[in-house]
């Protein structure tokens, strides 16, 4: 049974944008597109569902990196009367920790499953999750997403790490939480051991195990591989118990650190990317590794700005994240479109930003030829916008990366079934 679904505007990413346009869709798959004339001659059986003139169908946002364990973070902080404004990055990452710590961890689950409730919401269809409650993972269970789920760990206590690694490497043989792929998050630089970074980047590697890093995101860690000195030398590591494991300066910048510990590969999903030059830009270009930036988040915590040009220059794939609700006003990729095309300054033409969104941040967790843009033989993945007033056909993918998508997302369907994103997500049928 063929159906085929009409909009005003039908943007395919990888191709040119439609005005009355027409997607093809039988067993779950994009089989056709093209103008609502053609595409009705050419599938005159088919049912046919009609958005209306006020629609534009295009793919779902993919969010490389988020959290979504952390969705109930700010009324956790409240519940703590922890709301002051973090001075610094440390200060933020200690604010995590305390409001972690004070949370019963049932509540993980909880606020993961709001989590994927809200992503649904906000269009998106794939997500780069990031997970330390791993206990969690359930909530994947039958939710419709799409993805990568980076069970993440961190340490420095050698017998501990190889504790870690054990329950880790059990729970990834599981394979799938959901739709999504289990992956293993080593958590960063500087909150791991050399050892343990080696550990996992080797595990990872003989098991084919995708890898998530948040890497180079603030000048506090840059100071710490330089020199193992400043502020996470000074605050982090005495809260956590670390004020003994200082490890001995390692003098490299981050990707430096992370190449030689066996981590600047192509499967390994490197978040945020804030403080690097130029050659480190073009060393993880020479790697095949994707880079997920996070602005709004880098804004709130006040690290910079990554340096868009040296990316561009040496073709690094480009994907965007949310991060966390910890240094995030919403899980939202539109928003963090809308905040990305005015915090970059028009250096990145809309479509640019919109491939950022949707192919990029597919093929950064693995689903390039899933999902990120309409083309046959792609997965049926689309969502729907309704706009009170649509704008020229010449002004669409300005219009796109424009404040205020959010709201108007009316409609997703992943592999070819509208998701429900009213219901408890885990409710959801495969
Ligand atoms: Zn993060």
């Amino acid at each position: 049974m063929e159906t085929l679904y009409l909009a005003r505007y039908l943007v395919p990413i990888s191709g040119a944008a439609l005005e009355g346009g027409a997607l093809a869709v039988r067993h779950g798959q994009i089989v056709d597109l093209g103008t609502i004339k053609d595409m009705t001659a050419a599938h005159p059986r088919a049912a046919v569902v009609d958005f209306g003139d006020d629609s534009v169908l295009l793919p779902p946002l993919v969010n490389a990196h988020t959290h979504l364990e952390l969705t109930h973070f700010p009324q956790w902080a409240a519940q703590r009367g922890d709301q002051s404004t973090p001075g610094d990055f440390v200060d933020w990452i200690l604010r995590i920790i305390r409001v972690k710590r004070a949370v019963d961890p049932d509540l993980f689950a909880v606020s993961l499953r709001e989590g994927i409730r809200a992503s649904l919401a906000a269009g998106t269809g794939a997500v780069g999750d990031i997970l330390s409650w791993l206990p969690a993972r359930s909530q994947y269970g039958n939710a419709p997403l799409y993805g990568r789920l980076y069970l993440e760990t961190l340490g420095l206590d050698p017998a501990n790490n190889r504790k870690l690694l054990r329950n880790l490497g059990k729970i990834a043989e599981e394979c799938l939480a959901g739709r999504l792929r289990l992956g293993l998050a080593p958590h960063s630089s500087y909150n791991l051991s050399g050892e343990y970074l080696e550990m996992i980047f080797n595990y990872a590697r003989r098991h084919g195990l995708p890898l998530s890093t948040h890497l180079a995101e603030s000048s506090a860690e840059v100071q710490f591989l330089m020199d193992s000195s400043g502020p996470i030398a000074e605050r982090l590591y005495p809260m956590v118990g670390w004020r003994d494991m200082l490890p001995p300066a390692a003098r490299r910048r981050p990707v430096a650190y992370l190449a030689e510990r066996g981590g600047l590969v192509p499967d390994n999903l490197l978040v945020h990317g804030v403080r690097v030059d130029a050659h480190d830009c073009e060393e993880i270009a020479r790697a095949g590794a994707s880079v997920v930036l996070c602005p709004r988040s880098n804004q709130c915590l006040g690290v910079g700005l990554a340096p868009l040009e040296d990316y561009l220059a040496t073709g690094v794939n480009l994907a965007l994240g949310t991060d966390s609700l910890a240094s995030n006003d919403s899980l939202s990729v539109w928003d963090e479109l809308a905040f990305a095309r005015q915090a970059f300054a028009g250096r990145l033409a809309p479509l640019d930003l919109l491939r950022m969104a949707t192919c990029n941040g597919a093929r950064a967790l693995g689903l390039g030829s899933e999902m990120g843009s309409l083309a046959p033989r792609m997965g049926a993945h689309f969502q729907v916008l309704r706009a009170g007033s649509l704008p020229t056909f010449g002004d669409l993918e300005e219009f796109l990366v424009s404040p205020g998508r959010t709201a108007e997302v009316r409609a997703l369907y992943l592999a070819g079934r509208e998701v429900n994103f009213a219901l408890d997500p885990s409710s959801e049928v495969c």
